[in-house]
């Protein structure tokens, strides 16, 4: 469910109070989630942040928000980088309204995925694809329109509703354990077993990895999509951390979390999709007919040459994102003295990372445009910039759209044509602050 940053990035249904740090926290404060192993080295520290989907809405425009720290460590035993647990996944999660069918990029990657695995796994109408996070049905619709039998698992019973309602069938629970003992207990286990951007959002990876060891049927194939964390160092993705994202994978980390609960990870394509991401393929571990492909071993080098279980690799990045701030600050000041309307493009999660780190409000932005109806009329968590429909644009024509989901640049600037028509550009804040005419 990492909640793609997308062109347009649904809001929660209404914002809700999270508890404090302490009453959701997990069992051992300051322990890795994988190896229980003690955090003591800092990534980068990004401050006190709100959480970034809890969109604020007009009647409680003057309530207050609770700020969580936005902290990120390195195991030095693992190498997993993550950030504690704050807030309790039910508190994030089951009034999750967060839509992924409305990003059109995000749906033709989800049409090629399903057009490739038919094939590849030989799968038919007696074949059973689950996904875990099934959001909307965005996915699995396209399996039911090919004839293979789907089950989806989704925690928010609101966006689960929409699944079912085209078609898509839906359990709503959260995905463990036991959940799969429940699930395998029915003879429910999946020959494909997926799951899109919702490993980050774990609190308890072991009790989900060990999840799929158990739902995972004989001969079956789990693909796992999750943003790789080299791409986050190389290109700078500091925004991609917020408090849903417990977890930021490499390939070195990830294939150590699936061993230990007995899954082999024996394949992996590198994707563009969110600024680079990985999709693992997992088999049973004992199931040895299926060999580690020439491009997994080609990932794992490249990352063990680069030193990701090394400790070295993480030290220069906090200072990098201090930088990128700077910059960004730079570029905001010179065009507000030059006189010039700057404004925002879409909402998504990302966008409240940067803007609460960076201290950007409405001194800077007047306001963002999105796409989703859900966060229309609402405000930005932290920073209070309202959020409008893009037909604003056209009226306010402001000098500069700063592009918030800069993975979807290129999309973006293609549907925002008509600004240039007054001389308008775009502002793209990631890697680092660039204009684009
Ligand atoms: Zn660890």
């Amino acid at each position: 469910m990492d909640k793609h940053a997308r062109a347009s990035t649904p809001a929660t249904a209404a914002p809700r109070l999270a508890a404090w740090p302490g009453q959701a926290g997990s069992p051992q404060p300051g322990a890795c989630r994988f190896c229980g192993a003690s955090l003591r080295h800092t990534v980068v520290d990004l401050g006190m942040s709100p959480l970034c989907e809890s969109y604020v809405s007009a009647d409680r425009a003057n309530a207050m928000e609770p700020f969580f720290p936005l902290h990120v460590w390195v195991c030095d035993v693992c190498f997993l980088v993550q950030i504690e647990e704050y807030v309790s996944r039910e508190e994030i999660f089951e009034e999750y309204a967060y839509f992924s069918s409305y990003s059109d990029s995000w749906l033709d990657h989800c049409r090629r995925y399903v057009d490739q695995m038919i094939p590849q796994l030989q799968l038919k109408a007696t074949s059973r694809v689950v996904e875990v996070a099934s959001n909307d049905g965005y996915l699995l619709q396209y399996f039911v329109a090919r004839g293979i039998p789907v089950l989806g698992i989704e925690p928010a019973a609101n966006v689960a509703k929409v699944a079912v309602d085209k078609g898509v069938p839906t359990l709503v629970k959260f995905f463990g354990r036991a959940t799969a003992r429940e699930m395998a207990s029915n003879g429910q286990r999946a020959d494909l077993l997926l799951g899109n951007n919702v490993l980050a959002q774990v609190p308890d990876l072991n009790d989900f990895v060990g999840g799929l060891k158990i739902l995972l049927g004989p001969g079956g194939t789990t693909t796992i999509e999750f943003p790789h964390l080299e791409r986050l160092i190389a290109e700078n993705q500091f925004d991609t951390i917020y408090h849903e994202h417990f977890s930021y994978f490499s390939l070195y980390a990830a294939e150590r979390i699936f061993a230990a609960h007995g899954l082999a990870l024996f394949d992996v394509e590198e994707l563009p999709t969110h600024g680079g991401s990985l999709r693992i393929y997992a088999r049973h571990a004992e199931e040895t007919d299926r060999p580690l492909t020439p491009r997994l071993l080609d990932v794992r080098a490249r990352e063990l040459a680069a030193g990701v279980n090394t400790l070295s690799y993480y030290a220069s990045f906090e200072e990098q994102v201090r930088e990128t701030k700077r910059q960004l600050l730079d570029f905001l000041i010179g065009a507000k003295r030059h006189g010039k309307r700057i404004v925002g493009y879409g909402a998504p999660g990302k966008g409240n990372t940067l803007l609460n780190y960076c201290g950007i409000r409405t001194d800077f932005l007047d306001f963002t445009v999105d796409r989703s109806p859900h966060k229309q009329g609402k405000f930005l968590p932290g920073t209070r910039i309202p959020i409008h429909h893009p037909d604003r644009l056209r009226d306010a024509k402001p000098d500069y759209v700063l592009i918030l989901p800069w993975n979807l640049r290129e999309e973006i600037i293609d549907q925002l044509g008509y600004v240039r028509e007054w001389g308008g550009r775009f502002v793209v804040p990631i890697p680092e602050p660039r204009v684009y005419a």
